[in-house]
């Protein structure tokens, strides 16, 4: 057992997922949050929103000299996301195993995108890559209020079980 503020920096982890407007219109929302769920990833925000261009530009701005940045903008406005906050020990990489490679075509069977999709610009569900990414991503879709109100459930949650 971790203790003390090795635990509380461990159960700290968070990473921002986002379920594409492909993911959301293909239903596969429930999919989706059962594989975090199952794994022990705790979800502490949610919401439903449809991110303007400007918006999406922000959210992939490292990408904007590639050639796919503006349809990928188009694509992620398009449509309703459903942006969520996971949080658990390891969240930003395993969540990321849980995703699979960018191009579906070279996810593994098991992964999101190997079993639900098959091509790279509709690939149905984003992850953050790295404790910076996901920091500046969980700040971007959602508020500081959006969080206190899970963490405090969460609280509850953890109080519950000792
Ligand atoms: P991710 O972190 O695995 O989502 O991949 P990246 O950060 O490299 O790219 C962001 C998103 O851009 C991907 O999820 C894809 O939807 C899209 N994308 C990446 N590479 C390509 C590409 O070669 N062609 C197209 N059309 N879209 C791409
Ligand atoms: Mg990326």
């Amino acid at each position: 057992m971790l203790q003390g503020q090795e635990a509380h920096a461990a159960e700290m982890e968070r990473t921002f997922i986002a379920i594409k407007p492909d993911g959301v219109q293909r239903g596969q929302i429930a999919e989706i949050i059962s594989r975090f769920e199952r794994k022990g990833f705790k979800l502490v925000a949610i919401k439903l929103v449809v991110p303007s261009k400007d918006f999406a530009q922000k959210h992939y701005h490292d990408l904007k000299e590639r050639p796919f940045f503006n349809g990928l903008c188009e694509f992620l406005s398009s449509g309703p996301v459903l942006a969520m906050v996971w949080e658990g020990e390891g969240v930003i990489k395993y969540g990321r195993k849980l995703i699979g490679a960018t191009d579906p075509q070279k996810s593994e069977p098991g992964t999101i995108r190997g079993d639900l999709a098959v091509v790279v610009g509709r690939n149905i569900i984003h992850g953050s890559d790295g404790p910076e990414t996901a920091k500046d991503e969980i700040n971007l879709w959602f508020k500081p209020q959006e969080l206190d109100s899970f963490i405090s459930i969460s609280i509850g949650t953890k109080l519950a079980r000792t």
